[in-house]
């Protein structure tokens, strides 16, 4: 299964002081060649729509606006250098973003000189202003991120010893002067290899291009990238230089320059990652959305599907789609029908919904996609073949310039279309096509039909996991029978908008109240009402700390945990003392809860 490409995207291909040098007016200082502006040394990776810089260069601030980077989920260190790390204290903006700490990774030294050179960062005294926010890893072997394998290389650093970086078939390594004979092996088969070429003349903690040239002679990468470069090398006149010395695989990298990089699959551990909003338009049709784009000349990077429940699979697609199209400056956007198509051509057979379709819309928006097209599903558009609707709704309609789609996708008349067809027809239509890997999930393939699974077992906690966040119903309240008022306990009565809802029994879930942005502990029943010989099916919640009025006309209920099954009570005095036990149990629920996160989150300290 070839998996997906990371892409590396050189942020500053400059040597310390960066070119130009400031006050200088040496040529290259002076070129009118884009490539010879260099911003300090560092790299992004990105995958999946995860993205991890590799240094925090005083230019951080700068490179990030460059490119638009719109999250960060981690920072390696290469070494403490202050054109390594001084842009160190700009990842604020996403710790507020993302509402978490930034994983950074680095070794010994290098955390010890952060420790120093940012103590207010470390202290773990309370602040009156924001600081980062961070979970320090001492990197002492391999690291997972990205879904992929990355691999630490030791280096030589004048009298320092750093690191450089592995990702499958290539290999970061800036900042160096010499190899060490044990680092040799980890740089063997690469594709691409970007590595320190300061200048021509020699310099005690970097190398030349004599010293690169016959580093890239031993390791024969296919391809080698000179960075951390200084001012005495112009980039055309040294590639050029490059080609007529028999190395035309020698380039200069400059800044922008953008590679896909093979790498192997590792999978990724399941978490939610919620992404602020920035404007967002749905639109009814594909032409309603050409209308709205075609006049300001975008195109789209789109995700298409059904993304019933917008499960840890769907999240890895749009996140990719929305980190494509900030990249590209293409409208990131979802296509999608309702009904969904089952619906329309085998109703029997088609499953209950995990969600509604504005839900789906608020996960669009939540993930970061700048438009949905919710496209009414018929008979009629079923009748289109996969080459016709691949020509009239994607190239025609949506100007498409990328297509995100899960392996198992299939389109066009009799559902004929397959990911592999889309990307041939892709290949002569000019757009290109990702078919994104399943995510798995503790060796299960997270699906819609596996959530729904799970929930309809009542298996809520699992289908939590393979949503990334718990599964909620939401609805109108009704006044019940006020049975339970009168014998029991005060308790709202929903009318779920959702078509399948956790199998009967009781759970442990929070409420949260329309106008209200706290949610609320609670206990929620699901079923027949036994105790007093029910005949419906009702989703009934008990607030533990409940308002004094009572005005929301809707609410959200997110489910956590089972409780247990649904029992028949002789008497409405055993079943409140049943809810008694329910309730603190969801009590202690919660507390556990709370005092697992704050030892496992910390927030502007150090957990090392
Ligand atoms: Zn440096
Ligand atoms: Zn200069
Ligand atoms: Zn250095």
């Amino acid at each position: 299964m070839p998996s997906n490409p990371l892409k590396l995207t050189i942020l500053g291909s400059g040597t310390s002081m960066g070119v130009p040098s400031l006050g200088c007016h040496c040529r290259v200082c002076t070129s009118s060649d884009p490539r010879d502006n260099r911003l300090r040394p560092s790299v992004l990776l990105s995958r999946n729509g995860q993205q991890v810089v590799i240094d925090t260069t005083p230019d951080f601030r700068q490179q990030a606006l460059r490119i638009g980077l719109q999250r960060l989920d981690a920072v390696l260190f290469t070494h403490a250098h202050a054109d390594h790390i001084f842009g160190f204290d700009d990842i604020r903006p996403f710790n507020m973003r993302q509402k978490s700490p930034l994983p950074i990774y680095a070794n010994a030294e290098t955390i010890e000189v952060l420790r120093n050179a940012f103590a207010y960062v470390f202290d773990g005294r309370p602040k009156v202003s924001t600081v980062p926010a961070v979970t320090v890893n001492h990197i002492s072997g391999r690291i997972e991120l990205l879904g992929t394998t990355i691999t630490p290389i030791p280096l030589v650093h004048g009298d320092l010893n750093v690191l450089g970086f592995r990702f499958g078939r290539a290999a970061y390594l800036t900042d160096f002067s010499a190899v060490p004979d044990s680092s040799l092996p980890l740089l063997q088969n690469l594709d691409d290899l970007i590595l320190d070429a300061l200048r021509d003349t020699p310099h005690p903690m970097h190398q030349t291009v004599e010293q690169a040239l016959r580093l890239i002679d031993q390791l024969k990468p296919r391809r080698a990238w000179f960075t951390h470069i200084a001012h005495e090398l112009p980039h055309a006149e040294t590639n050029e230089r490059l080609r007529s010395l028999g190395y035309p695989h020698v380039q200069m990298s400059y800044d922008g320059l953008e590679l896909d990089v093979e790498v192997e699959d590792r999978t990724p551990s399941p978490k939610i990652e919620l992404q602020q909003s920035a404007p967002f338009a749905v639109f009814s049709s594909p032409q309603a959305w050409n209308t709205y784009y075609a006049p300001l000349h975008r195109g789209s990077v789109l995700a298409i599907g059904n993304f019933d429940g917008i499960h840890l699979g769907h999240q890895e697609i749009l996140r990719d789609v929305a980190h494509r199209a900030a990249i590209s400056g293409d409208v990131a956007t979802a296509l999608t029908f309702e009904p969904p198509p089952l619906k329309v051509l085998r109703p029997d057979a088609a499953p209950r919904r995990l969600s509604t379709n504005f839900q789906r819309i608020e996960w669009f928006r939540v993930m970061g996609l700048e438009s949905a097209v919710v496209h009414e599903f018929t008979l009629e558009l079923s009748k289109l073949s996969p080459e016709e609707f691949v020509k009239q709704i994607l190239v025609t309609q949506l100007r498409v310039r990328a297509v995100l789609v899960g392996e198992n996708f299939r389109f066009g008349y009799r559902q004929a279309g397959t990911a592999e067809h889309l990307k041939v027809l892709g290949s002569h239509l000019g757009f290109r096509v990702i078919a994104v890997p399943p995510v798995v999930y503790r060796g299960e393939v997270v699906s819609s039909t596996a959530v729904r699974r799970e929930i309809a077992e009542g298996n809520v906690g699992r289908a939590d996991r393979l949503l990334g966040r718990p599964f909620v119903l939401t609805g109108d309240v009704v006044s019940g029978k006020g049975i339970g008022h009168r014998f029991t306990v005060p308790t709202l009565n929903l009318v779920a908008d959702q078509e399948l809802l956790p199998a009967n029994g009781v759970y442990i879930t929070r409420t949260l109240l329309d106008g209200e942005s706290k949610s609320r502990r609670s206990v929620t029943n699901i079923g027949m009402r036994p105790t007093f010989n029910g005949t419906a099916l009702s989703v009934e919640t008990y607030l533990l700390d409940a308002p004094e009025e009572f005005t929301a006309k809707r609410i959200e209920i997110r489910f956590w945990k089972r409780l247990r099954g649904e029992r028949k009570f002789a008497t409405a005095d055993e079943l409140k003392a049943q809810i008694a036990r329910d309730v603190a149990a969801t009590h202690r629920f919660f507390s556990r809860l709370r005092t697992f996160r704050s030892a496992r989150q910390p927030v502007g300290y150090s957990s090392d």
